[in-house]
């Protein structure tokens, strides 16, 4: 009964079916289970007994629930089958549906895409990571209202049916393979976004990615290719603007989103709305006004001349290195936090435009370590937040950068990482 089962519940009961909930944990004191108590489902708490699957027809799986629980064998047993939120959520939907994918970029692209259709004033509505779960968005949309959905190799793998009207797969890294097991897996748990389509689909993709591109033979939808390094049949750029198939979209100055692994989200998400009929204006108004997801490589304000960024999902080297490579200005780095006992030899390559480092919590001194490697010129440690941006904008003149942009996880000083980028946010609106 965590977001997405009781989302699920719900939608099911809304459309007159008999709903029996089993979890562990819940208590039946709650608000949300008495809520649904009150529409008539049947809740089973404190253990999964088997008889919980007498007469039923269908068992929806929350995806942290493994397959080989005792309870999802036995449906197995039984030829009941099991399905996920988002393949519920995908079966009750009627309208037209974007699914965005990927290791990176997927909360980015998805919130571009969403934004896109809004400025167009079609309906839409949103599901993923931030905001509502599918089955959420589900129980409200409308025949013709597009869902944009954005989905994680977890939830992918539980799918049987789902076929997104359009999908848009980022990139494709090595990750999550403790819960997957193999690359292999992971990969094929990936390539379920298009597994379900047929030729009359579309699949956007990053033809930047060999690993993407090995799945490419299997694919029925049409091939929508976007790269941000040569021309293509889809979405692709030259030094000067952003392109669909021949047509110019966007002039590169216009966008305000900065970095290149942001120019490959951004071109994804042209490709998915040019398919789904949005218009250039409708384009260029997101493009010239959305400043980043929060805590995303957000652009903060311009204070005195200096550009302030937070990243602080950041959590790690890979994620601060594309950072780093998104300016040319000198950049004061705002950094540090857990100690994970990872070096940061990694990140060294990427520290040479840095002028100031700013270091704080328990990886302060490996960063110092790497900054001086790197021949950073001026680094300082402090305690807090406040003292951070103080000396940064002490330390910076007009015409730099100032970003947060970690590497590190926040949990030695904060709760999570939004906390920390808030914290932040409010330090720099303090400053004189
Ligand atoms: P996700 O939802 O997949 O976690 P986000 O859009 O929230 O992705 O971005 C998280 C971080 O991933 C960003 O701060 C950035 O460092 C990195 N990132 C975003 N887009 C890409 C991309 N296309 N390629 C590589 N890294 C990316």
């Amino acid at each position: 009964m965590a977001k997405s089962g009781t989302a699920a519940a719900h939608l099911l009961l809304d459309s007159g079916i008999q709903v029996r909930i089993n979890d562990l944990k819940a208590n039946k004191t709650d608000a949300e289970v008495q809520a649904l108590l009150s529409k008539g489902a049947e809740v089973i708490t404190g253990s999964h007994p088997l008889e919980v699957l007498d007469d039923v027809d269908l068992m929806v799986k929350n995806p942290g629930i493994p397959y080989n629980n005792p309870l999802v064998e036995e449906a197995g047993n039984r030829d009941i089958p099991v399905i996920t939120e988002v393949e519920l959520a995908g079966r009750i939907h009627e309208g037209p549906l974007v699914a965005v994918t990927g290791s990176n970029g997927k909360t980015t692209t998805t919130t571009l895409i969403h934004k896109m259709i809004k400025a167009d004033r079609k309906p839409v509505a949103v599901a993923g990571n931030i905001g509502k779960v599918a089955c959420e968005v589900a129980r409200t949309t409308g025949h013709d209202e597009t869902m944009v959905i954005e989905l994680s190799s977890f939830q992918l793998l539980g799918t049987q049916t789902f076929k997104p009207d359009i999908s848009v797969w980022l990139n494709l890294y090595e990750a999550h393979l403790d819960y997957h097991g193999t690359l292999e897996n992971y990969h094929q748990a990936k390539a379920k976004i298009a597994k379900f389509q047929t030729e009359e689909d579309f699949l956007v993709y990053n033809t930047d990615d060999k690993e993407i591109r090995k799945f490419l033979p299997e694919v029925k939808a049409e091939l929508v290719p976007c790269s941000i390094t040569e021309r293509t049949e889809g979405a692709w750029v030259d030094e000067k603007w952003v392109y669909f198939k021949d047509e110019p979209i966007i002039k590169r100055e216009d966008i305000v989103l900065v970095g290149e692994h942001n120019l490959a989200n951004i071109i994804a998400a042209v490709a998915a709305v040019k398919l789904n009929g949005v218009t250039n204006e409708a384009i260029f108004e997101v493009l010239t006004t959305f400043s980043g997801v929060e805590h995303r490589l957000q652009f903060i304000e311009k204070k005195q001349g200096r550009y302030i960024y937070n990243d602080s999902k950041a959590t790690n080297i890979l994620a601060t290195s594309y950072a780093l490579r998104s300016f040319q200005k000198p950049v004061i780095l705002l950094a540090g936090g857990l100690d994970r006992g990872n070096s940061f030899d990694t990140l060294i390559p990427f520290l040479t435009h840095v002028k100031t480092m700013v270091l704080f919590g328990e990886t302060a001194n490996l960063l110092e370590a790497a900054g001086k490697e790197a021949g950073v010129n001026d680094i300082v440690k402090v305690s807090s937040m406040d003292e951070a941006v103080e000396k940064a904008f002490e330390l910076s003149l007009p015409d730099e950068v100032i970003l947060l942009s970690p590497a590190c996880a926040s949990w030695d000083q904060y709760r999570t990482f939004e906390e920390r980028g808030n914290m932040f946010i409010e330090a720099v609106h303090k400053l004189k």
